[in-house]
């Protein structure tokens, strides 16, 4: 069982997309001690880093908790898959790395139905400030996440998008900026050809400073009161039988 000693701020408990983004923030004013327990390992393997080796993540096991769903009535009592990430980046380090911002429309009609600061007016300051790209009007530059055109590009994707023109819809080069409606290629979070995870981006920055302690193979199986300890915690070896174990088929 993972044991680590002393006294912090905040506890996260996952280590993943928002958790390294939430570790760096906190970390911003310098003061803040921060520990961040994640049920999965360190995001090591070259089929992480390989933007290719994202087919095999899908099912690899040993970074993706793979939970399967109940039988499902309306699809003839068929189980859906449904990977996630269990490793330091979480969900970031297996998927897809497409990005996309998203419909502002949909931005502003949650904010019109009571989420507010939701807008797109709100939330696009933070896209601009988080993302590093390079020669794009109107997008942001020297942000935590690389955001990358595709290095290369398969005839049929050209193909696709001239068939999409010719039946009438607008080429769109950059579906992230102005406008996201037409048709134009994917946009990745990948960095000199490598996968640029939450991990990569945000944690190995926060990692430079002391005040933060990084926990792997840390499942958290509940909180204890205050009297009895702040957090308890049990390595994912240990919690194999327990809670934290991929649901056994
Ligand atoms: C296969 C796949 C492909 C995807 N493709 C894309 C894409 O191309 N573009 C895109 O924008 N989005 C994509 N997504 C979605 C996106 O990756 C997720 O929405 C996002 O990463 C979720 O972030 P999160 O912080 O909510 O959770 P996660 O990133 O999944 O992080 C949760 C973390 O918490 C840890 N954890 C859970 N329970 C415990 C516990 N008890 N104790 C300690 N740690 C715990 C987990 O191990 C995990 O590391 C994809 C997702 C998947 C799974």
């Amino acid at each position: 069982m993972p044991t680590v000693d002393g006294d912090f701020d905040y506890i996260i408990v996952g280590g993943g997309t928002a958790g390294c983004v939430l570790a760096d923030r906190l970390m911003a004013d310098g003061k803040a001690r921060v520990l961040l327990l994640e049920a999965g390992p360190r995001a090591n393997s070259l089929w992480i880093a390989m933007p290719a080796g994202m087919g095999r993540l899908f099912v690899n096991h040993r970074y993706n908790w793979g939970f399967m769903g109940q039988p499902e009535p309306t699809l003839g009592g068929r189980e859906l898959y449904f990977p996630q990430g269990k490793v330091l980046g979480g969900s970031s380090a297996i998927n897809g790395m497409a990005f996309v911002r998203g419909q502002p429309e949909d931005y502003d009609g949650w904010r019109d139905q009571g989420a507010k600061g939701w807008g797109w007016g709100d939330v696009l300051p933070y896209f601009n400030e988080l993302e590093d790209r390079a020669r794009a009007p109107g997008r942001g530059h020297g942000g935590r996440l690389s955001v990358t055109d595709p290095r290369y590009v398969h005839g049929s994707a050209h193909a696709f998008c001239a068939a999409a023109h010719a039946a009438g819809a607008d080429a769109n080069p950059d579906y992230n900026g102005a406008k996201q409606e037409g048709a134009g290629l994917l946009q990745f979070t990948i960095r000199n050809g490598r996968r640029d995870s939450a991990a990569s981006a945000y944690l190995s920055h926060a990692r430079k400073r002391p005040n933060l302690r990084v926990l792997t193979g840390a499942c958290a199986t509940g909180s204890c009161s205050k009297a009895a300890g702040p957090w308890a915690w049990r390595s994912s070896k240990a919690a194999r039988q327990g809670s934290c174990a991929r649901p056994a088929r």
